[in-house]
């Protein structure tokens, strides 16, 4: 098991986590707690732009971790696989322009289509974007989601799907990004842990409230919950990973408290329990 951490210097907020705040508000909020990452939601980069956001972002000092998010490649008619695709083109694009070196893809389901089939337009759809990624230097990175979320929003459920993904694809620019909250369950994660290797491009924490009340904006801090989180990030770091500890926390409950505390909040949580 990983030994427990000292410092902030590994510690990224994800803009929702924090989902009240404005970019501007965020950007404060964490330079002030001396949170040195931050990953972008879209949702926070659509009042100014990509371009202002970019330079708000500059000027602030922080890393850029990645911009989430990509995906939702699948659908049921030709048109609307375009326009999927044009859309992750178009967050390529942003995560350039803001600094991003990665795009995390969540990446689709469409009630009734068979998840074969949607893994197929998935990872067709992740091809059509690798010449755009390569052009502009901004990797990829396959987000297996809980299996709970296989009706709408991912037809890619374990890590082991999301190797298996990466073997078909064979591009250095795709990668796979591990978010304990969709995986801690699984009996194969350590073995596909090992597999993906040096793929595993970012690592998302947060942890699963018991009993959960609601499935998708329920998430607590860490600690709080049951997922195996420090033994997790000991299997992800014996592959040599170095990266940001991402906390990715959606919750009704934690966005109605004040942010500033909150935030205090996670830093205890990340040195006690991540
Ligand atoms: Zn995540």
């Amino acid at each position: 098991m990983a030994t427990s951490l000292v410092d902030y210097s590994r510690l990224c907020l994800h803009t929702i986590t924090t989902k009240p705040w404005s970019l501007a508000q965020c950007i404060e909020g964490y330079t002030k707690a001396g949170v040195p990452g931050i990953t972008i939601w879209r949702m926070h980069l659509d009042p100014q732009g990509a371009k202002e956001s970019g330079k708000m972002l500059r000027d602030s000092g922080l890393t850029v971790v990645s911009l989430a998010r990509g995906g939702f490649f699948p659908a049921t008619t030709a048109a609307e696989r375009r326009q999927a695709i044009d859309d992750n083109k178009r967050a390529i694009e942003e995560a350039a322009e803001i600094g991003a070196p990665l795009v995390v893809l969540v990446c689709g389901a469409v009630p009734g289509m068979p998840l074969a089939e949607a893994r197929r337009q998935i990872a067709d759809g992740i091809g059509s974007c690798i010449p755009d990624a390569e052009a502009a230097g901004v990797k990829l990175s396959i987000e297996p989601l809980h299996p709970m979320y296989a009706d709408t929003r991912s037809a890619v459920n374990t890590l082991r799907q999301a190797n298996d993904m990466l073997s078909e694809i064979g591009s250095p620019t795709v990668g796979v990004t591990v978010d304990v909250y969709h995986v801690w369950w699984d009996p194969e994660l350590d073995r596909e842990i090992q597999r993906a290797g040096e793929r595993i491009l970012s690592f998302h924490i947060s942890d699963w409230r018991v009993p959960t009340r609601d499935m998708l904006n329920d998430r607590t801090l860490m600690g709080e919950g049951c997922i195996n989180i420090r033994e997790i990030r000991g299997w992800v770091e014996s592959t040599g990973f170095e990266g940001f500890n991402e906390v990715e926390i959606f919750s009704h409950e934690w966005w109605a408290t004040d942010q500033a505390q909150f935030v205090e909040k996670i830093k205890k949580a990340y040195l006690e329990y991540s």
